[in-house]
């Protein structure tokens, strides 16, 4: 069980990320913010949409709606050249599947080139009138 202290944490810094890129547009108001959120960072949608909540309440970005799109982690296995997918492990106790690092052609060691990272893929905002 995760008590969402690290997705608010994620959250804060996307935030920070949001408004910066604020600052470059005459914004009036943000209607949506994208996120992309990679299988391996674990964080949890429910969390970070309270986070979300918690964080905007009373800000500029109050009102405003979170999406999450999931990014499914890829592998390429330095052995054999396999790139894609990952092999999932079952969960038991979890009823999840969990990528691991085991190459699902030739079971060596993988490295992971997608789905790590958590990122805003895109924002909708009001602008103002003004053109710059
Ligand atoms: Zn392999």
């Amino acid at each position: 069980m995760t008590n969402g202290m690290h997705e608010v944490a994620v959250m804060s810094s996307i935030l920070e990320a949001v408004r910066e890129e604020l600052r470059k547009h005459h914004v009036l108001k943000v209607e949506e913010v994208l996120l992309v959120v990679g299988e391996m960072t674990f964080l949890g949608a429910d969390q970070l949409n309270f986070a979300f909540e918690v964080l905007t309440k009373g800000t500029d970005l109050e009102g405003s709606s979170l999406f999450i799109e999931k990014e499914e982690v890829e592998v390429s296995c330095p052995s054999c050249q396999y790139r894609g997918q990952a092999a999932y492990h079952e969960d038991e106790m979890y009823h999840s599947h969990i990528p691991t690092l085991n190459c699902p052609v030739c079971g060596k060691r993988v490295e992971i080139i997608k789905g790590k990272s958590c990122m805003v893929r895109s924002i909708k905002v009001v602008e103002d009138d003004v053109q710059a």
